[in-house]
């Protein structure tokens, strides 16, 4: 298969282990590109501390023209204790919300799996967990998180107030895309989460996913209260296929359903506007506990190369490929420390080199 033009993949490596995992989830790419003929082209960025430490900002212009000018972002982790004291709009996290906010990227996709032969890192009972595949998007840019904020008063007068808000274009284009996505899926159901017995803007949500949902008439599309939601992530995994739920419940459900289903080493994410480029990324941070022995895990930034085939590049085949690639390395008992449980593991490089030789 030949891609019709060449795509250009902006990598940013960022800092701590994500330059180191992310240079893995690279050399997978260029093998991938070069069996499937894809036409990639990688670009590499500043962003981060890296950035601050090179030119005094955590995310120069000419990173952000640089994305712009991509198909696809491929971004590591940034930050790390060296960084922490600066002021807000010089720390590294900034990059990451200068990349969302400028490419309007409002949904937010992390898959949670748990590979059969990883099904005892769950705390949940095997039988539980086992065969749960579920997909978590989460509203990005909206929300309680963006909606305006005050704070009055002193010591037992303080008061503070939070905002809110969300538009029907909002809710609808992101319940939408978590339908597209659905329709990808064998199971094709969503289910839709607000807190629609309380909160207003929850009942909006809910009329305007009844009414995305009558466009998608093949799929299965339910409503969720978030409290049960996070009882039945518990109770019964099994049951969910996607999940899209508005930027606050999305935070917690997604980091609930990361420590019910796996390793923070495995689990990659992508974050999706209506055009690209997509950002994709390990949900992991920059672990600054092991940057620079070259014992982190690369499966996450692996699998998120993956996620970026198929949502960024609309190459599902390839993206499979790497998936299966990764699970077949665990099957044989490849594992880096992070999994081992102290027994012997493998190094970042060498983990990638297993998944490589699996790549079919
Ligand atoms: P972290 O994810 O970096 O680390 C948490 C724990 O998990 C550590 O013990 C670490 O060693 C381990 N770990 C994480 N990824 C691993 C991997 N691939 N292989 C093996 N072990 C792994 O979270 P943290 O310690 O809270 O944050 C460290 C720094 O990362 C902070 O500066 C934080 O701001 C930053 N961070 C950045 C992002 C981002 O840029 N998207 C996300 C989270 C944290």
């Amino acid at each position: 298969m030949s891609a019709a033009r060449p795509r250009r993949i902006a990598v940013i490596p960022g800092d701590g282990i994500g330059r180191e995992v992310i240079a893995e989830a690279v050399r997978v790419l260029a093998e991938v590109d070069r069996r499937h003929e894809l036409g990639l082209e990688f670009e590499e960025g500043l962003a981060g501390g890296a950035a601050i430490d090179a030119v005094g900002h955590p995310i120069p212009p000419k990173t952000v023209e640089l994305c712009r000018r991509s198909d696809a972002i491929l971004l590591g982790a940034c930050g790390g204790p060296k960084w922490d004291r600066g002021p807000r709009e010089l720390r590294p996290e900034q990059a990451l919300f200068t990349l969302r906010k400028t490419f309007g990227l409002y949904a937010n996709l992390r898959p949670a799996i748990v590979p059969p032969m990883l099904l005892g890192a769950s705390p949940l009972r095997r039988e539980i967990v086992e065969g749960a595949d579920l997909l978590i998007v989460r509203e990005l840019t909206g929300g309680l998180y963006f909606g305006a904020q005050s704070r009055t008063g002193e010591r037992e007068h303080a008061a503070a107030l939070d905002t809110l808000p969300y538009s029907a274009v909002e809710v609808r284009r992101v319940v939408r895309k978590a339908c597209e996505i659905a329709r990808r899926r064998p199971r094709r159901k969503v289910t839709s989460v607000d807190k629609a017995n309380v909160l207003e803007t929850s009942r909006l949500w809910r009329e305007v996913a009844t009414e995305v949902a009558r466009e998608f008439s093949d799929l299965t599309v339910e409503h969720m209260l978030v409290d049960n939601c996070a009882l039945q992530l518990v109770y019964n995994p099994k049951q969910f296929d996607v999940i899209v739920t508005e930027n606050m419940f999305g935070d917690i459900l997604s980091d609930e359903a990361a420590g019910v289903m796996g390793s923070l080493g495995l689990m990659p994410s992508a974050s999706l506007g209506d055009r690209p480029p997509g950002l994709f990324e390990p949900v992991h941070g920059t672990a600054p506990d092991i940057a620079g022995k070259g014992i982190a895990n690369p499966l996450a930034a692996i699998l998120t190369t993956a996620l970026l085939l198929r949502y960024g590049l609309g190459q599902e085949a390839p993206a499979a490929a790497i998936e299966a690639a990764v699970l077949q390395a665990l099957q044989d008992g490849c594992r880096t420390a992070d999994l081992a449980g102290g027994r012997p593991a493998l190094g970042t490089a060498a983990m990638t080199d297993a998944v490589l030789a699996r790549l079919h």
